[in-house]
């Protein structure tokens, strides 16, 4: 922990775009708001068809002129544990920076977030030389299956978590030896912009990573172009979309999609310590404000269980009732804008005179208290919706395969929890489950090793794991006759 405020006094904020190792600036500039009291930011600069443009053209070059993928695996590495060292050593810079852009709680960002960031960029940085490529022999011939880079890569990324989902994609991207410009969230973009001086310190080339700011306007203008190979989102189903159009009118880019999610928790009558699950629900679905794409925002329970286990709900719902985001005390800080702000709002408006509400505290002025809405119609705006708040919806069910239907009922399938200790039950219910990740009796277990993304409209592709490596990657197939 240090002093938040003396260190405020002195942060320096940049601003400016970062393209071929250098901060530039154009003319239009966008004006930030931050939900934390007291804090100014500077605006942004939108980058348009120029910048965006020459950002992907010194990519494109220093991808043809091969400076950084033929650097050998052991400097790449090297170069990767030192970012990661240059990020902790900055750690308390980047955290604040992260925390008055966002609202989020500093805490969050400072135990949680940074420390997740840099744990991925060293494990993505040692995993690199751990994985095979494919050879086949046969008649006579060798049959080589290798992994190509894909040239210029696009990432496109939002603004709930942004250090980790950042480097999820930028750490096997670079890796495997593509080029970069990453479009971070117009709500997210000042650490970013901090970290791209600290990766040409440790060694990226120039040109090789770049960072172009702006809204939606920019990332269209990057996923429409066609030198473009592949781009990377994490973000709105809405936007995940509109992504696939655009890489069908340009040049059928690789895509690679980590959308929304409505995900199901569901506790059966087989459960034995509601009160532990009820924990983990908590924790998971407050936690950050609900801006958290996996959140389990539906509670699917066993209707004879379902008064005991809300009771202890309620009890841990307290623990996360917003406060300062710049306090370390605060487990949950703000919501990221007023936007977001009325968007929360008109979710609970729309839904109060219709269900039953339990609210847990007291709001800030950009923070919501836990919000949990009883007996919701399963087809209702609020069980389809990702909402993106703290805000719980809760659906009893009488038998298991109704339980399951109800929470296969969804556009959605990027996670979902299984609290059962019938073990017979539990994978049945996981099995079925359409989800591209499941827990049973845990929740948000995952690790580096493991891959992460979903089904239907929650996207395609995975991040995270040696599988991510793929993703960032085409096979080449390489036959030799040996006659
Ligand atoms: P959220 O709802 O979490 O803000 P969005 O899907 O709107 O998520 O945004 C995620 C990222 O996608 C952000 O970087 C945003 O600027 C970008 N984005 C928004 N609209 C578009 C678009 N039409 N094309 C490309 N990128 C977009």
């Amino acid at each position: 922990m240090f002093d938040v405020k003396e260190k405020l006094k002195n942060l320096k904020i940049e601003n400016r775009f970062f393209i071929n190792g250098n901060y530039k600036k154009n003319n239009n500039i966008f004006h930030k708001f931050s939900t934390v009291k007291d804090i100014k930011l500077p605006p942004l600069y939108k980058c348009l068809s120029k910048e965006v443009n020459e950002a992907v053209e010194v990519a494109k070059k220093t991808y043809e002129n091969k400076i950084w993928r033929n650097k050998s695996i052991k400097e790449k590495k090297e170069i990767f544990f030192k970012i990661a060292d240059l990020i902790e050593k900055h750690k308390e810079e980047i955290v604040l920076l992260d925390t008055i852009e966002t609202g989020r709680s500093i805490k969050n960002f400072y135990f949680d977030s940074l420390p997740k960031a840099v744990e991925s960029i060293r494990w993505f940085a040692e995993a690199v030389d751990k994985c095979f490529e494919h050879a086949i022999y046969k008649d006579n011939k060798l049959v080589s299956i290798i992994r190509m880079p894909l040239g210029v890569v696009g990432i496109i990324t939002p603004w709930n978590d942004p250090l980790v989902v950042n480097f999820w994609k930028i750490a096997p991207a670079l890796l495997m030896g593509n080029s970069v410009v990453l479009k971070p969230a117009e709500q997210a973009s000042f650490s970013m912009l901090k970290i791209a001086s600290l990766m040409k310190e440790a060694g990226i080339p120039d040109g090789v990573f770049n960072v172009i700011t702006g809204d939606g306007e920019t990332g269209k203008l990057l996923a429409l172009h066609n030198d473009v190979r592949g781009i990377f989102f994490t973000g709105s189903s809405e936007v995940g979309k509109k992504l696939l159009i655009y890489a069908g009118k340009s040049n059928m880019k690789k895509v690679s999609l980590e959308c929304g999610g409505k995900s199901p928790f569901i506790v059966t009558k087989n459960c034995n310590d509601l009160k532990k699950a009820a924990k983990i629900l908590a924790k998971n679905i407050f936690y950050n404000q609900g801006q958290i794409c996996s959140a389990p925002s539906r509670l699917i329970i066993d209707k004879n269980i379902k008064n005991e286990f809300l009771n202890y709900l309620i009890q841990e719902a307290k623990e996360f009732v917003p406060s300062d985001p710049l306090s370390f005390e605060s487990k949950v800080g703000n919501l990221v804008s007023k936007g977001q702000k009325e968007r929360v709002e008109n979710y609970i408006k729309y839904a109060r005179e219709k269900v039953k509400m339990i609210k847990v505290g007291e709001d800030s002025e950009y923070g919501f208290a836990p919000v949990i809405f009883d007996e919701v119609n399963i087809n209702s705006k609020l069980a389809q919706e990702e909402i993106f708040g703290p805000i719980l919806v809760v659906i009893s069910y009488e038998t298991v395969d109704e339980a399951i239907k109800i929470a296969n009922n969804t556009k959605y399938g990027l996670a979902a929890a299984v609290f059962s200790d019938n073990i017979k039950e539990a994978n049945k219910i996981a099995l079925e489950v359409e989800s591209g990740l499941v827990h049973i009796n845990t929740y948000d277990a995952e690790d580096n090793q493991m891959p992460f993304g979903g089904v239907k409209e929650s996207g395609l592709g995975r991040d995270k794991s040696v599988l991510a490596f793929d993703e960032y990657t085409e096979l080449k197939t390489i036959i030799t006759d040996l006659e």
